[in-house]
């Protein structure tokens, strides 16, 4: 049977078709719906973990105890996952170790646009490239044999554009793979130095053989259509090559891009006039076809930023103009990213921006306290980063410094990596405050469980981590709890705490006004004690705007969360009841 799926839908139907055991993972935009996925099968364990490491080591565990598994990231989440990751190299696996990561060329939803190939060669891991869904359900299939049949953990490279597009999948059963059997074997999976310095020369001999299997498998073909004209590509730059270029180019399509097919290539370039590498981000196949002394052309033609474009392709290789397929025929205004009207952190940040605090930030839908009008964030770095950079700069800057200093961090990026900068903090005898902005949810990502709102990724009832307990534990001694919408007991409370001379947490508690649970009734209205002073603007409100030079609210767009009458100095803003 064929179904039109998504490439990430794709991924987990190969996963489970593969008869996959055990899939653990943090959500993170392009990759996370592979996992939302893999949960409509019963028979797979499935689970979102605090971070990308946990999420590894937890299906390394599984591979090792026999079973097949399976961990999904985005590339940043790759990070995180690095330091099992190199280690698993050596180790091997037992049942097969699929790890997939996407990749976000242009930055559709991330803070960098890192290529996640040099992880494949730095850690020596094997790494597919698939091109559309169809591709996504059978290398995934195979990363699965091929982990097994050369001890290896497997990468699947996707980037958004695959992950995102849906194309023809043909479906078929899933296989029934028996875990199996479990053997101590200390000298293969104790990676203490002496065992190490041998698995390294098993990790050196395996890449020798991946890179046999890269010149024989079916992964890399070469296409022939007879031109003088040759491309190398991978994923989703050889569709848009193909589409644009059709027969006036040969093609070498590399499914494998780590190890690449040494042979192959040279046999390909040695059989056309020009060649050229066409991949985005990072010149990475084009550096290994250099470094073979090998003349090709890329980024001198094509761009190391963002994504490709069709158009961008031909005139590279053809020199011709072709306009691009999605052109609106009026400019579009440039809209802005802002926070749903009736989010929790509006109030939090309107506070903050009104004691003109610097905000250490971090990542999660409460980024957008960086955008107009807040402009209150002052640094996002990566997870968890909030609470530890911020101690940084009290220690570089001094006791007066802290006293205007504040990180913010969401629940799920807090038990991500927010609670070890805490303990730093305290340990090295820091005092910041940190401000918890608990959502009760993974709000930037589409709404996944994390541990602290006390449901699994199945929706199933689980013991719910308490925030004020955990923070206890470590040491903090001044924990607050309060409601960013009463923007007068939130200021007082952030003045109190940041006065400290001690460490303190702020939990910020309120839900994301998306959440079912939550339901606002009527809408907010301005009436005639309106002095248009402006103030209610400040908070960014989407529903909030003016029109003839008088402030309004628009009731289409307001959900009645009435923060905005906590805001007007002259009681203008009255709730009105459906
Ligand atoms: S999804 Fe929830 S937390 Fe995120 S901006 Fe919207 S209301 Fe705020
Ligand atoms: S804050 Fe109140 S008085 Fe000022 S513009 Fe808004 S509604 Fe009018």
């Amino acid at each position: 049977m064929k179904k039109l799926l998504l490439g990430n839908a794709a991924v987990a139907r190969g996963a489970y078709e593969a008869g996959v055991n055990v899939v653990a993972s943090y959500p993170g935009t392009p990759s996370t719906e592979i996992t939302e996925e893999i949960v409509k099968y019963d028979e797979i364990y499935a689970e979102w973990s605090p971070n990308e490491k946990v999420a590894a080591e937890v299906a390394i565990g599984a591979s090792i105890g026999g079973a097949r598994a399976m961990s999904c990231m985005k590339h940043v989440g790759l990070n995180v996952m690095a330091d099992p990751v190199f280690t698993v190299s050596y180790t091997g696996v037992n049942g097969g170790l699929v790890l997939c990561v996407a990749d976000d060329p242009g930055m559709h939803s991330s803070q960098n646009e890192q290529d996640s190939r040099h992880y494949a060669k730095a850690s020596k891991i094997t790494m597919l490239e698939p091109a559309d869904s169809s591709e996504c359900k059978e290398f995934t299939k195979l990363a699965f044999k091929l982990s097994e049949e050369m001890d290896t953990p497997v990468f699947i490279r996707l980037s958004t554009r695959v992950s995102h597009s849906q194309s023809m999948v043909e479906l078929s059963e899933r296989e029934n793979i028996d875990i199996k059997p479990y053997e101590k074997n200390i000298g293969k999976y104790v990676m203490m130095p002496g065992n190490a310095i041998k698995r390294h020369v098993v990790v050196e001999e395996r890449i020798n053989k991946l890179k046999e299997y890269a010149e024989k498998s079916d992964l890399n073909v070469v296409e022939d259509n007879n031109s003088k004209i040759g491309v190398i590509s991978a994923g989703i730059a050889y569709m848009y090559s193909k589409e644009v270029l059709g027969d006036k180019a040969d093609y070498l399509k590399l499914g494998m891009v780590y190890p690449l097919p040494e042979n192959k290539i040279k046999e390909f370039c040695k059989n056309h006039d020009k060649v050229f590498v066409i991949e985005e981000l990072d010149p990475f196949i084009e550096d290994y076809c250099k470094s073979l002394g090998l003349t090709v052309y890329g980024k001198d033609m094509l761009t190391l930023l963002g994504e490709y474009t069709p158009s961008m392709i031909k005139k590279a290789v053809l020199g011709e103009e072709q306009p691009e397929v999605l052109q609106a025929s009026e400019p579009i205004p440039v809209r802005p990213p802002v926070m749903c009207a009736g989010c929790p952190h509006r109030g939090a940040f309107y506070v903050l921006k009104k004691l003109g605090l610097t905000v250490s930030g971090d990542i999660g839908c409460y980024t957008l306290g960086a955008t107009v009008p807040l402009q209150s964030v002052d640094t996002t770095i990566c997870m968890g980063a909030s609470v530890s950079a911020a101690h940084g700069m009290a220690k570089a800057r001094g006791k007066e410094f802290n006293k205007k200093l504040v990180s913010v961090i969401g629940d799920s990026t807090f038990m991500h990596s927010g609670i070890t900068g805490l303990v730093d903090i305290v340990y090295n005898k820091g005092n910041n405050t940190v401000i918890i902005l608990d959502n009760s949810i993974t709000g930037m990502t589409g709404h996944q469980d994390n541990p602290t709102t006390g449901y699994t990724i199945r929706g199933e009832e689980t013991k719910q981590v308490n925030l004020i307990a955990l923070c206890k534990a470590v040491g903090i001694d001044n924990i607050r709890v309060c409601d960013p919408f009463d923007v007068k007991e939130f200021e007082k409370v952030v003045k109190e705490e940041t006065e400290r001379e001690e460490p303190s947490v702020i939990i910020s508690q309120r839900p994301c006004a998306l959440l079912k649970t939550v339901k606002y009734t009527g809408h907010c209205k301005i009436n005639d004690n309106c002095k248009n002073c402006k103030m209610c603007m400040k908070l960014g409100c989407p529903a909030i705007t003016v029109k003839d030079d008088k402030v309004v609210i628009d009731q289409s767009q307001c959900n009645g969360c009435g923060l905005c009458v906590n805001v007007c100095p002259f009681g203008a803003i009255k709730k009105e009841d459906n």
